[in-house]
């Protein structure tokens, strides 16, 4: 995840080995170093790195901040270049955008092309060859036209050992390549290969740009696995891939609408009916990248499912354990309800549900009476009311445990629900189906939100806390008034504008505040804001407007107090905590007796009190000194 990048690169990078590199006299002095500063001109240092806390601060300029920042500053990059440069030095793995060298693309362009040698001979054997029979045979009754054979490419692999592996190396495909691409596999005792797909119905699986990158291969018979995927390679993965994406993507965009549906041979039966924005996901739970990607050019998402897939979604089964293994959807088979509301929240979209009638999957549908498609998917009926239709159903009106037991399973789910008006909306549509008071429904979500809250305080210091050090306090307390700035921005735009931005840490804060400061946000939601913004900095506007959750709610007043407040109090501590720094300094310089070193102390403790003068710094003798010269 993009926030444990950011984690990991201030882990491994030491802000002073990266700063030398640009400031090249850096001495230390005492805990910390100092130099010339690199961004205004002057004779004496006095741009100091806090080794302790990982942040720098110019007493000329004022510049300051964390790693990040100093990058961002001197290179004069976005945030999200200084994320993949400083990844890079810390040998820390960026899950996107990485780079690729000329290298890596010629060897990508190689798999691609035996993947593509392979599907355009699988493509011959099912549709001339006579090992193709077994396949042709399948393509009768299943129906599927031969229009369909040749926009999806389809195939037959035949019931022999090295058929493929000998034609390949026909065309110059070396063993090692077909190995990596998984077509082929190695003899166990080590002297040669053989073909991994035997005597299987192949489906290619392109990419969105239509490249072929992999196979699903469909048994004959009664063979196992009945489906066999190519193994995950540099080209093919399989929680990033949408089956039939590369010629859904016309559709979807005029439709405004994609259907998404389980099977590869419901794809192509909707696809044969006119139904062209149809994919499917890769027979894996429906992963965040997936639905990303299909929701280009959609306004709606619907997730046609036969009445099995979509009432076991619905009756959220195995839930309690599911809660912790959140984020390891991929390895399960089937897409639970978390991960769709999870996936709605992200990435601000809605997801509906069509359910197929008892005992059909969709090609059934679609080969029996396609005239219903079309209504099934305009039924379509939003998750969360789908699911409380579900869990409602056989509840009666005078069936105690029944209601109990459906607001306790449902109330977990509630809780991933960001938006309090979508939140309050559904909790009154679970208590007038069960004829409940809204507020026992209420009670019950704020029971199961406990739970959750201990969960985000041991990962965030708490506020209050007395043992916590100065530099994760200060995090938090930077983290807590940019959370609240950007969900009350519009309360609170003439609050963000005093912000002094060179006394936040935190570079992805920075360019939060920075961002609601400069832009005109008039009548935009905090969520409609965090859209525009980059993927990482994104990420982590997302962890704050969630923090925020749970806490009560507040009059506009208490809010603009409580940030005028803390940002004082970060004020307070930042100068305190320069303070000191250049006061132990100059007790140094006076027990060394050195006078130019005094000088310039007391030149910089001047320069930090005009800065910070107003925040009434406490009484010092030093600054009774640099204030009242006279005395
Ligand atoms: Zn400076």
């Amino acid at each position: 995840m993009a926030n444990d990048a950011v984690a990991d690169i201030r882990d491994r990078l030491d802000i002073v080995d990266l700063v030398q590199q640009y400031v090249p006299g850096l001495k230390r002095t005492g805990r910390s170093f100092k130099g010339l500063c690199p961004f205004h001109q002057e004779k004496t240092p006095s741009f100091v790195v806090f080794a302790d806390s990982q942040n720098f601060h110019c007493f000329g300029c004022g510049k300051g901040g964390d790693l990040f920042t100093f990058f961002m500053l001197i290179e004069g990059v976005e945030f999200r270049e200084a994320l993949r440069d400083l990844a890079v030095r810390a040998g820390v793995e960026l899950q996107q955008g990485g780079f690729v060298t000329p290298q890596q693309d010629e060897h990508r362009a190689r798999l691609v092309n035996a993947n593509d040698l392979a599907a355009t001979w699988f493509h011959h054997i099912l549709t001339k060859a006579p090992q193709g029979e077994a396949g042709r045979t399948l393509l009768n009754e299943r129906g599927i036209s031969d229009e369909m054979v040749e926009r999806f490419r389809l195939g037959f692999a035949p019931d022999s050992w090295e058929l493929l592996l000998n034609f390949l190396g026909s065309r110059s495909i070396e063993p090692d390549l077909a190995l990596e691409a998984g077509l082929i596999q190695e003899r166990r005792s080590g002297d040669g290969h053989y073909d991994r797909f035997r005597n299987r119905f192949m489906f290619p699986i392109s990419n969105r740009d239509g490249e072929v990158v992999g196979f699903g291969g469909r048994a004959i018979g009664d063979d196992t696995p009945k489906y066999l995927n190519s193994p995950q390679t540099t080209v093919f993965d399989k929680s990033s891939l949408v089956y039939g994406l590369d010629l859904a993507r016309e559709s979807i965009r005029n439709a405004e609408e994609v259907v998404i549906v389980e099977g590869y041979m419901d794809v192509i039966a909707a696809h044969q009916f006119g139904h062209e924005n149809v994919v499917a996901s890769m027979g894996t739970a429906l992963t965040e990248a997936q639905v990303s990607q299909v929701r280009r050019g959609a306004k709606r998402i619907v997730m046609a499912l036969d009445a099995d897939a979509a009432g076991q979604m619905a009756t959220l089964r195995g839930l309690e354990t599911m809660t912790d293994s959140m984020g390891s959807e991929d390895e399960q088979r089937k897409t639970n309800a978390f991960g769709i509301v999870r996936f709605e929240r992200k990435l601000k979209t809605e997801i509906a549900i069509a359910q197929m009638p008892e005992g059909k999957d969709p090609d059934d549908v679609l080969r029996q009476n396609a005239d219903d498609w079309p209504t099934l998917i305009k039924r379509a009926q939003p998750f969360l009311d789908f699911t409380i239709d579900i869990l409602t159903a056989d509840v009666g009106v005078d069936d105690a445990r029944g209601k109990s037991e459906a607001v306790h399973r449902i109330a977990p789910l509630f809780r991933q629900i960001t938006d309090r008006v979508v939140q309050a909306h559904y909790v009154g549509e679970l208590a007038r189906k069960l004829r409940l008071d809204e507020r026992i429904v209420l009670s019950e979500i704020r029971r199961t939100n406990m739970a959750g809250r201990e969960r985000s305080l041991r990962r965030e210091v708490s506020r209050e806390s007395e043992h916590v050090d100065g530099r994760a306090r200060e995090r938090t307390n930077e983290n807590y008034l940019t959370a609240l700035l950007l969900r009350h921005h519009q309360l609170t735009e003439d609050i963000v504008a005093t912000v002094p931005l060179d006394d936040i840490h935190d570079a992805r804060n920075r360019a939060i505040l920075g961002t609601i400061a400069s832009e005109d946000l008039a009548g935009m939601t905090a969520e409609q804001f965090v859209v525009g913004l980059d993927e990482e900095i994104a990420d982590h506007a997302d962890y704050l407007l969630s923090s925020l959750e749970g806490r009560p709610e507040q009059f506009p007043g208490q809010i603009r107090t409580e940030t005028t407040q803390i940002l004082s109090n970060l004020g307070k501590e930042r100068f305190g905590f320069l303070l000191r720094g250049l006061q132990g300094d100059l007790r140094e310089a006076e027990q060394r007796q050195d006078s130019d070193a005094i000088e310039l102390l007391k030149e910089q403790l001047r320069s930090l009190a005009e800065r910070h003068g107003r925040y009434n710094p406490p009484v010092s003798p030093y600054f009774k000194d640099s204030r009242s010269p006279a005395r």
